[in-house]
């Protein structure tokens, strides 16, 4: 497997918790110089001296990516970009019939538009440099099937699986690859509440592999997609779920 990423610059964007600290730590023992994006630079601090201390490559960019104009400036004093993963993500409680404008809003400006900033931004550096790269969006399962009290996030989940589609066509002949991870539940911050509720432990007997994921199953994909491992692979989506996706109706 040519999994090495060394050599390799890597951003990651809602890298201040969850899976995107998560992912800053994987990519940077895999040899990647890793620039973690966040709004919240007091968390980033902490997470560069944890791979400092494990002689790993970091730096902090302060990154709202939901204002375009921010990504643009933040993206624009970058020289070279070989891996992005859009992980920034947010999620909403509601059902549609209780779905205001703002919550519907706001999860696209993260989840869609977001990713989108980012992922053109990169593309112009990737182009630019002339030698490809790996753009990995952070879907999710929701996007794939329906989910309750998640009117807006599903159908964003949904919108970013199309958008990789449409960018790794795009930008193919740029080796520009484009491809999602669609995450199935695995505990964090965003669901903790839920996956330990009646609700969650019903859902976990839905599940055939009878368990919520752990971060850390999302580590071969993201390495796969990251590196030379997946040459010929562009605008796939790896469901990554423990079978979720394909349970019997
Ligand atoms: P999380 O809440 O710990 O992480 C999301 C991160 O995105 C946070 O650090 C948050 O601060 C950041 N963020 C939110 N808005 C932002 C903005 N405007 N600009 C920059 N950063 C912003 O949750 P997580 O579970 O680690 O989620 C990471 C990604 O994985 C999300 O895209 C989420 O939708 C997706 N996902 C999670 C699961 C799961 O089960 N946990 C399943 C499928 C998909």
């Amino acid at each position: 497997m040519r999994t090495d990423l060394s050599g390799r610059t890597a951003l990651v964007t809602g890298a201040s918790s969850g899976f995107g600290r998560h992912f800053c730590q994987l990519l940077a023992r895999s040899g990647a110089e890793v620039i973690a994006a966040a709004r919240r630079t007091d968390l980033l601090d902490s997470l560069v001296a944890d791979i400092a201390a494990e002689g790993g490559k970091a730096q902090a960019l302060r990154l709202d990516v939901a204002d375009e104009s921010q990504v643009v400036e933040a993206l624009s004093g970058l020289e070279a970009l070989d891996i992005v993963v859009n992980n920034a993500g947010i999620a909403g409680p509601s059902r549609a019939i209780d779905c205001e404008g703002d919550e519907w809003r706001s999860i696209f400006d993260v989840n869609v538009n977001g990713a989108f900033y980012v992922s053109r931004e990169a593309a112009r550096i990737m182009r630019k440099a002339g030698r490809g790269g790996s753009i990995i969006n952070i879907a999710s399962i929701t996007g794939l099937r329906t989910a309750h009290s998640a009117a807006a996030y599903a159908p964003s989940k949904a919108a970013v699986i199309h958008m990789t589609k449409s960018l790794a066509m795009e930008w193919a002949r740029f080796g520009i690859r484009v491809n999602a991870i669609a995450p199935g539940y695995i505990e964090t911050d965003l669901n903790r509440e839920f996956l330990l509720s009646p609700a969650g432990e019903d859902m976990k007997k839905r599940i055939p592999q009878r368990r919520f994921g752990e971060i850390a199953d999302l580590d071969g994909p993201l390495l796969l997609l990251a590196s030379d491992a997946s040459a010929y692979m562009t605008g796939s989506v790896l469901a990554v779920d423990g079978g979720h996706l394909a349970s019997p109706l």
